[in-house]
């Protein structure tokens, strides 16, 4: 709970908060009560962003190894307290959406991949990697998204009438559509912005509606697991939201940014906003890793402010 990421306009009353932890306690008793390790799911880690201003590169770098390392601090935080401890299952969901978000399927495998070499890095972890390949081995990918939506997808329409309806669903659509418009908004593109903005909001809807398949399938393959979010979620909500990673936009994530030393502690940052405040690009095993800021950049800069209205890189 002290991870919580909560929406920023619906907090709770007080902190900590019995409406939220209220909802995950039967999950997490129905562990304890078994003596064995307390099991959360986290739809998350898809691939890199497509837009080269906003990430490093499509392979896992700083930003996803710090995000890793913190779900296995959290784990080993938990088994100070619980014997068994918890494990953590990464339901990377690239897979899900590609088609949609316009990440090449091949990129998706190899972030995949690197992803579960960094966990296996790492150490004796309690994280482990799920995917839509797991789910239907020897399928082409198009037909596992087929499958997938086969059997847990519902109708396109279900989804428009809850955005509509307000609340959490429209939050989530709204946050969803700013993202695929910054990943498709790359210098190569030649359309108008308006329609950009009417091409992601249907794209919006299609990736609502892969995702909620994907939480079905998880839901019956981990029926018993806490379920976690990397998006804010509204107080007392079904899931669970945590922040991976410091970062001062609530909707950031590690495959939509770069991880930026500021002084012994990291922050998540777009790679523009980054480049913009002057930091130093760092490279690990000869490859873009992360940005360290100078020090005598102010700490008190906010890095977007530097960056001009549709400046880019
Ligand atoms: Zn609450």
């Amino acid at each position: 709970m002290a991870h919580q990421r909560l929406a920023t306009d619906d907090r709770c009353v007080r902190r900590p908060c019995d409406r939220c932890i209220e909802v995950h306690r039967g999950r997490v008793m129905w562990f304890v009560s078994r003596g064995i390790p307390v099991e959360f799911v986290l739809p998350a880690f898809p691939a890199k962003s497509p837009n080269t201003a906003k990430v490093l590169g499509a392979t896992p770098d700083m930003a996803e190894r710090l995000s890793l390392q913190f779900l296995c601090a959290i784990c080993d935080r938990v088994r100070q307290i619980y014997q068994a401890g918890a494990k953590i299952i990464v339901c990377s969901d690239g897979r899900v959406f590609s088609d949609l978000v316009q990440i090449a399927d091949s990129n998706v495998s190899c972030y995949q991949a690197e992803l579960r070499a960094m966990i296996d890095s790492i150490g004796p972890s309690s994280l482990s990697l799920f995917n839509l390949d797991d789910e239907y081995p020897g399928f082409t990918h198009t037909a596992m998204r087929h499958m997938l939506m086969g059997f847990y997808g519902e109708e396109l329409e279900l989804f428009k009438q809850q955005v509509h309806a307000g609340g959490e669903q429209l939050r989530l659509y709204r946050g969803i559509t700013r993202f695929l418009v910054e990943d498709a908004d790359t210098p190569d593109y030649q359309g108008s912005r308006a329609a950009l903005q009417r091409e992601c909001r249907e794209r919006a809807y299609g990736v609502i509606q892969r995702s909620k398949a994907w939480g079905k399938l998880l839901a019956q393959r981990f029926p018993d697991a806490v379920r976690l979010s990397i998006h804010p979620q509204a107080c007392g909500s079904a899931k669970l939201g945590i922040k991976l990673v410091e970062t001062s936009d609530n909707w950031l994530t590690p495959w939509h940014g770069t991880a930026v030393d500021v002084g012994g502690r990291f922050m998540l940052m777009k790679q523009y906003e980054a480049e913009a405040m002057g930091a130093d690009l760092v490279y690990v095993d000869g490859r873009p890793s992360h940005y360290m800021a100078r020090a005598s950049e102010p700490q008190s800069t906010r890095p977007r402010a530097l960056v001009r209205s549709g400046e880019r890189r």
